[in-house]
């Protein structure tokens, strides 16, 4: 008996849902898309209960005729692309056709929507995939689309959906990401009946992101302009080498005007800031490539976050050079040395792809010149064969310096005895200390987290926290994201010795800090904070909040590396650090003691 059968069309939709609606902030990425492809000048997002109840996007577009209306739910149902040659050059947010079909079989939708100068519009239920009613309605022009209880028919896909904190979090981030993109349309945004994004047309990406971020967002960002127009052109902004985040949540990168995130792009941003952030910290970025459309394939993946380069690396040139360059002409780095005899439109390109500032390397052979612009692949490569080269020169080789890592160990719990004495510092940010096994080195900003972090948590759990009243109140925006998880963290952040007032909009100040936390820091605390809490965890589970508002309060507070010590300082710290739950793991988890054993020490100059 034959077995193999093609599945009904409301089974298909539902797959295809599978891929293109994970959640309210997909349903919105289709429904915003679609506003944008039909022109619109102004776009408002309604939420309600994190978009599970009502998302509900209005565009004043250009709308659609009946039968448009109808035939729009249906699945490869598309005014954007006719032909396959059509997939080339992709100049819509949306081509595949099936949004509508997909979020229409797991949602109950009304679209009512009119074309200009139409004597009536049209109003299209569907529920689950099945049409319901379609009839008469008066709608300005442009579109309205209603989507009501998402996932309604697939309960398995509901229990998937998160925290109405978490779900709204994704759709305020979606947002943003949109207005950013398109600073010439006007977006408001409305969660439970609340506004959180009102934003008018604006003339440029600079005044739509003050609009969104606030002043002091902006003026700690550089402008980037480079990049070619032939193969990627690059604009935008990032932040200065000493905004520093943990992940890459504050980057924001878009691909003609296509929100993405990609890989590539990320982690040319970070070849950028080479030698300036240390591996694992991220800048904040607002950056737009801008590619001939035939360069990039939008069509990789089904919700179109992905894209491929026709030509990836001159793309990842492009994006690394434009960033350096900004980054330069704000003197973090060494201006590129550009040849001076070139002509304007080689200077245009020089200025793309110039030859990166001399690392603190001598090459073996100086480069031919001009320079054949190194890669950073290259580069290292260079340095390698300079390795190999020097070590193979040297008559008597001597043992490689870093065997000494070998013989450095993490000091354990069990190993550690109270009889520390500090002899100096390293660097101003190592103390060196001996006990009774060999030599110490001690991480001063880790063990005085360490020291901090334990004594926040118990001052909390015996509700003894001191805080210190600012004498002019810190005040500070908070992007939109930031905003949405803002009310939740607060009375956390309040056991903590903080008061925190909420001003208009999304400006709030900062009226006290715990006791030991400059002020200065704390602005810089809170906005880590707000952005490295993930949504979810602070219904559920308190206790980990509470550890990661202490772990960040003590990292803000904690002495810093760079700094010099005196001997009782030093004898200080030692002393407060054996008195902790875990002197010799910091509270993010890393080293803070290193030991270099006294037998490896006299083993080491073979005297045993
Ligand atoms: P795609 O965007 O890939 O074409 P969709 O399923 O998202 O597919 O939409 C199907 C079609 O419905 C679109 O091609 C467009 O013609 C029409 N459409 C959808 N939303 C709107 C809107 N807000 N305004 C005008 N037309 C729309
Ligand atoms: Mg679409």
């Amino acid at each position: 008996m034959s077995k193999v059968r093609v599945l009904a069309d409301h089974v298909a939709n539902q797959i295809a849902a599978g891929e293109v609606v994970e959640r309210p902030a997909s349903v919105a990425k289709e429904l915003v898309e679609n506003s944008i492809d039909a022109g619109a000048t102004r776009i408002t997002i309604e939420i309600e209960a994190g978009g599970r109840r009502l998302l509900k996007v209005s565009d004043d577009g250009e709308g659609m005729v009946r039968d448009d209306a109808i035939l729009a739910f249906e699945r490869h149902a598309t005014s954007k692309i006719r032909v396959t040659d059509d997939l080339i050059a992709i100049g819509t947010l949306g081509f595949r056709g099936e949004a509508l079909a997909s979020i229409a079989s797991v949602a109950k939708i009304e679209l009512t929507t009119s074309t200009e100068g139409a004597s009536a519009g049209t109003r299209v239920s569907i529920e689950g995939g099945r049409m319901r009613d379609v009839k008469d309605a008066a709608h300005p022009r442009g579109t309205t689309i209603a989507v009501r209880d998402l996932f309604f028919n697939i309960p398995a896909r509901r229990k998937f959906l998160r925290s109405e904190a978490t779900e709204t979090f994704h759709l305020t981030n979606l947002v943003t990401h949109y207005a950013l993109a398109h600073p010439e349309i006007a977006f408001v945004f409305v969660n439970n009946g609340r506004d959180v994004v009102r934003a008018v047309a604006a003339k440029d990406l600079r005044e739509r992101a003050y609009q969104i971020f606030g002043a002091e967002f902006l003026e700690n960002l550089l402008e980037v302009d480079g990049g070619d127009p032939q193969v990627a052109r690059v604009t935008g902004f990032v932040s200065a080498p000493r905004d520093r985040r943990s992940s890459r949540d504050s980057q924001y990168l878009f691909v003609n005007r296509r929100f993405v995130r990609d890989r590539m792009i990320g982690r040319s941003l970070s070849e950028g800031y080479r030698s300036i952030l240390p591996y694992g910290v991220y800048p904040a970025a607002l950056l737009f490539i801008e590619t001939p459309l035939e360069e990039v394939d939008v069509n990789v993946h089904p919700a179109k976050t992905e894209v491929r380069f026709r030509r990836p690396a001159a793309a990842a040139d492009a994006v690394r050079e434009a960033v350096r360059d900004a980054l330069a002409r704000n003197e973090y780095v060494p201006p590129p040395q550009i040849e001076p005899q070139i002509s304007q439109s080689q200077a245009a390109t020089a200025a793309v792809s110039y030859t990166p500032p001399q690392p603190r390397i001598e090459f073996v052979h100086p480069p031919p010149s001009p320079a054949p612009l190194p890669t950073g692949e290259e580069i290292a490569r260079d340095i390698e064969e300079m390795l190999r080269s020097s070590s193979v020169k040297s008559a008597s080789p001597l043992p490689p310096l870093n065997s000494a890592e070998r013989l450095v160990r993490e000091v354990t719990p069990e190993s550690l005895s109270t009889n520390i004495r500090p002899l100096g510092q390293l660097e101003e940010s190592f103390i060196i200390a001996t006990d009774d096994e060999g030599l110490l080195l001690i991480d001063q900003h880790v063990a005085h987290e360490r020291v901090l972090f334990d004594k926040y948590r118990a001052l909390e759990s015996e509700r003894r926290t001191e805080s210190q009243q600012l004498l002019v109140p810190e005040t500070f925006d908070l992007t939109p994201a930031q905003a949405a998880v803002f009310d939740q963290l607060v009375p956390e952040l309040e056991v903590y010795g903080f008061e925190l007032m909420r001003l208009s909009g999304r400006t709030v100040a900062i009226r006290a800090v715990p006791a030991d936390l400059p002020a200065a820091e704390a602005r810089n605390m809170l906005s880590e904070l707000l952005e490295t809490v993930d949504a979810e965890k602070k219904s559920s589970a308190r206790e980990t909040l509470r550890d990661e508002i202490a772990a960040s309060l003590a990292c803000h507070a904690a002495i810093k590396v760079n700094m010099s010590l005196t001997p009782e300082k030093m004898r200080w710290l030692i002393d407060r650090l054996l008195q902790t739950s875990s002197p010799t793991t910091c509270p993010h988890g890393r080293p803070v003691i290193l030991r270099l054993k006294m037998r490896d020490i006299l083993k080491g100059f073979h005297r045993i």
